[in-house]
């Protein structure tokens, strides 16, 4: 996969790209990310990426023609999302970096100070994506955040495939608790279940936890999922536990 990123400031990204899964992935050609400094596009005297809001207004706005020259030059003939990076966006998650996984190139724009002219989210951008509800100084760490959860899914990116599978929401829920060595620590010990090398007890004890986290963490995630009778089955018994304990506590 090829990821352009457009930024006002590339040396944000260093650290986080060159580091750890990122950055074997890269060194590995599972995936190459090309920044490009969007001062390097302007074309007047001062460099000038920014001017002041028409209408009036605090704080400055991203100028379109350093962003389109950018996105023309990078992109070329080639077709890709243009994503931008703004908290009015669709809300980040795993089921749409999995989706993004599976295009070719992804170019990502970050917007800076007020944002950008709003010809760019018009006329160039082809999606929005928010990390959240709450809004960030630049579109820096959301363009990282998107990259990280994306690389994660292409093949070969993590050590184990099977992991992406096994995490949180990517079958709808939360994931069990895990544990290492040592079995006791400070007087906290491991499950019995886990040592006990019983691949399906140790399944059934995984599944049952997950569904313990997910319904006491967050409830919301249950109730979108289609679950069969053993789930439910699962489900009813960890809330009679918790009501027991619940009424223990009473
Ligand atoms: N004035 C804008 C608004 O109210 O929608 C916010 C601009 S913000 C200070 C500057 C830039 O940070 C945005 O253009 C965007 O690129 C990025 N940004 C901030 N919060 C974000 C979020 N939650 N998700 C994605 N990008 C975000």
């Amino acid at each position: 996969m090829r990821i352009d990123v457009l930024t006002l400031f590339p040396e944000m990204f260093q650290g986080p790209l060159e580091t750890s899964i990122i950055g074997r992935a890269q060194a590995a050609g599972i995936v190459d990310i090309q920044l490009w400094n969007i001062r390097d596009f302007a074309t007047d005297r001062h460099r000038q990426v920014d001017d002041y809001p028409f209408g009036g207004g605090a704080g400055m706005v991203m100028k379109p023609e350093p962003v389109f020259r950018a996105v023309r030059h990078v992109l070329g003939e080639d077709a890709a999302p243009v994503i931008l990076m703004t908290p009015q966006g669709e809300v980040f998650s795993h089921q749409l970096a999995e989706k993004l996984a599976k295009e070719k190139r992804l170019l990502l724009i970050c917007g800076h100070y007020e944002g950008l002219d709003e010809r760019i989210r018009e006329h160039l951008v082809t999606k929005q994506i928010s990390i959240g509800d709450y809004v960030l100084t630049g579109g820096e760490l959301p363009a990282m955040v998107v990259i990280d959860a994306v690389v994660r899914f292409l093949p070969g990116a993590l050590g184990e495939a099977t992991a992406v599978w096994t995490d949180s929401f990517a079958q709808g829920l939360l994931e069990y608790p895990q544990y290492t060595r040592p079995r006791g620590f400070e007087g906290m010990e491991v499950p019995e279940v886990l040592l006990s090398g019983d691949h399906q007890r140790i399944a059934d004890w995984r599944r049952r936890e997950s569904l313990r986290r997910t319904w006491q963490q967050r409830p919301d995630l249950i109730a979108k999922l289609d679950l069969d009778e053993r789930d439910r089955e699962l489900l009813a018994a960890i809330q009679q536990e918790q009501n027991k304990s619940d009424n223990r506590l009473d």
